[in-house]
């Protein structure tokens, strides 16, 4: 008998450790909400072993969509298999700026517009992402950059897409072409500018994109926006497996955090999760039409 509690008591605290934490992640007011994870690299390798396992946990928190970005034209097969093989799935196709370098551009782009082509009557076929530019790293020529980014654009134009954008200290110049080709309806994904900038991306149609990065208390700037900027204009994303929040800084990121971030975000703006989620909805339908 009191072998048998001992071993009650280890599969007890078995249960506990490896597989209550997962739902406890979101507190019961959570429940029956449906969330977006408007930005993922569903693709990755890093999720090979366990893709099938993390997404079915998202879903089981209430994450009922994810957009999967594009970044290399070598990727752009694989991200069309998942996205049939996993619901809720819906996929942008782009080259990213950080991995211009080593590109030809008249073949990157000839890549990108067959992949179009043979996906444009694909109702999980969002639009072209993640393009755009990154004025942080300085070991990707900046040139390079703006002549993918203007490649992408026209394609985005032509074929009346949306676009999802990586503007990281880029803000300005990002506005800049999105103007000068009128593009007018996508994501300023992981959007950290100033409320001057995020008043510019919303005038010209973009929702901006919040994540991980303003679960850190430290993150003052866009623990603000957060709270402040019309519900109306944004969106929730994880970008994983990169840009974790605060509760699992310097891990791998997954969907399954998303409820969670937007709980905090729903405190931070005092309404209720159930509130924010019907809004968010109608947020990122908009990308799907
Ligand atoms: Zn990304």
């Amino acid at each position: 008998m009191k072998n048998l509690s001992f071993i009650a008591f280890y599969l007890c605290r078995w249960h506990t450790v490896r597989v209550l934490p997962s739902l406890y992640d979101c507190t019961e007011n959570l429940k029956n909400t449906m969330w977006t994870d408007t930005h993922t690299h569903f693709d990755a390798d890093i999720f090979a072993k366990t893709r099938q396992h993390d997404w079915q946990k998202a879903q089981a928190l209430g994450v009922s969509a994810q957009f999967m970005m594009g970044v290399v034209p070598c990727h752009f097969a694989k991200i069309e298999k998942l996205a049939e093989e996993f619901t809720g799935t819906f996929f942008a196709l782009g080259i990213h700026p950080m991995y211009v370098m080593p590109m030809n551009l008249p073949q990157a782009i000839t890549q990108l517009k067959q992949a179009i082509e043979r996906n444009v009557h694909n109702p999980r076929f969002l639009g072209i992402g993640e393009i755009g530019l990154d004025g942080f790293v300085d070991t990707v020529d900046w040139h390079k950059q703006v002549d993918f980014f203007t490649a992408q654009l026209k394609l985005a134009r032509d074929y009346h897409l949306p676009v999802f954008m990586h503007i990281r200290k880029a803000q300005d110049a990002i506005l800049k072409y999105c103007k000068r080709f009128q593009i007018q309806r996508g994501i300023a994904h992981a959007f950290n500018g100033s409320e001057q900038q995020a008043g510019r991306y919303i005038e010209q149609g973009f929702k901006l994109g919040f994540g991980g990065a303003f679960t850190f208390t430290r993150a003052k700037n866009l623990r603000r926006l957060a709270k402040t900027l019309p519900l109306a204009c944004i969106v929730l994303e994880t970008d994983c497996p990169d840009m974790p929040p605060a509760w699992a800084y310097r891990q791998t990121n997954y969907s399954y955090h998303l409820p969670r971030i937007a709980e905090q975000l729903a405190n931070l703006r005092g309404i209720t999760p159930h509130a924010l989620a019907k809004q968010l909805q109608q947020n990122s339908k908009v990308l799907l039409q």
